[in-house]
């Protein structure tokens, strides 16, 4: 049981994870930057899936399920992140992934493979002929006495979004532990549901801070995490945040294209290495990280004592792609 009414959870991480200031990082900027290192939950190479994972693989045992179908593109950690979790829990996993992007056996495809996951590829767009894939495999796995669990790409429900409200629960209290209080909570955007999670937390468990979502996919995700952040309210059965607007917003940062490595964030990749000794990928957090410095240094912001950071993982990416 979790610390919501009645929401089945299971504990799939190891927590709390880190948070702490990146002391180097912010006497450069002149800021004081906070880092929540949900990279460092305790699976495979981490990553925010867990999370979402813990609620969703929950009421798939609920359920009686056995068999995990989940997609993304090919190079998707939280496909990698599900094979890991569902691997642990002695269910199937069967991965149907978009042919695109870097479909060589590298990066999270070796670590697929090493989960035990089925790894399938679908040569698609769209991630609806997928689902219609998964909905007929379900079909016959049902006639042969199985039962299979579909989560949608990212685990971006809002059964799944939950997670990162329970991550504001956790980095609320280690900031109330070091004795400051956090102003704003930003982090990687690409299907919604972390940042949903994110805007849903803040308002309950920091309730001075605002949220902002960094998108690195050119998704509609104002209204993506709204709707998120409504659903997810009512399943925990709290008010919806009617002061969205304010305590929340989107900035994207995209370039060239989802899952393409953007040349300007690679100083600030490498700085991060450096500097602090942290790990970004090119895809997610590379490009967010890379955004929200952008944003302090154009005073974004400013007024805003202590920032923090949630560093999301996508470190497998680095032994897939270049840099840009
Ligand atoms: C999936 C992912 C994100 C984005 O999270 P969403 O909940 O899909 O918006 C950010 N960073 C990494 C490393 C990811 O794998």
């Amino acid at each position: 049981m979790s610390h919501w009414n009645n929401l089945p959870q299971l504990r799939l991480g190891v927590y709390p994870t880190p948070f702490y200031r990146l002391e180097n990082i912010s006497r450069i900027y002149n800021k004081s930057i906070w880092i929540k290192r949900d990279d460092l939950c305790g699976v495979a190479l981490g990553g925010n899936k867990v999370r979402k994972l813990e609620y969703l693989l929950a009421d798939a045992q609920k359920q009686g399920c056995d068999t995990v179908f989940t997609t993304g593109g090919a190079q998707s950690n939280h496909a990698m992140l599900t094979a890991a979790c569902a691997a642990r829990l002695g269910m199937r996993c069967v991965l149907i992934l978009k042919k695109r992007g870097v479909t060589d056996r590298k990066g999270n495809l070796v670590l697929d493979d090493i989960f035990g996951a089925q790894v399938e590829f679908m040569d698609t767009d769209s991630y609806e002929d997928i689902y219609a894939e998964m909905r007929e495999r379900c079909e016959v796995l049902a006639s042969q006495g199985h039962k299979g669990y579909i989560i949608p790409v990212g685990g971006s429900t809002a059964l799944g979004s939950i997670g990162y409200a329970e991550c504001v629960r956790e980095l609320a209290e280690q900031a109330k532990e070091v004795g400051i209080e956090i102003s704003h909570v930003a982090s990687a955007t690409g299907s919604g549901g972390t940042t949903a999670g994110l805007v849903l937390g803040t308002s309950l468990f920091l309730p001075q801070a605002k949220a902002t979502g960094l998108g690195v996919d050119t998704d509609p995700f104002e209204e993506i995490v709204s709707e998120l952040v409504k659903e997810a309210a009512g399943l925990v059965g709290q008010p919806v945040p009617t002061d969205m607007d304010s305590r929340f917003r989107m900035i994207y940062h995209v370039g060239a294209g989802y899952a393409i490595p953007n040349a300007e964030d690679t100083p600030y990749i490498e700085e991060l290495a450096r500097q602090e000794g942290i790990l970004l990928d090119p895809v997610y957090t590379g490009k967010a990280w890379a955004k929200f410095l952008m944003l302090v240094k154009e005073g974004y912001f400013d007024g805003q004592e202590h920032i923090a950071f949630v560093h999301t993982g996508g470190a497998a990416a680095l032994f897939a792609m270049d840099l840009g």
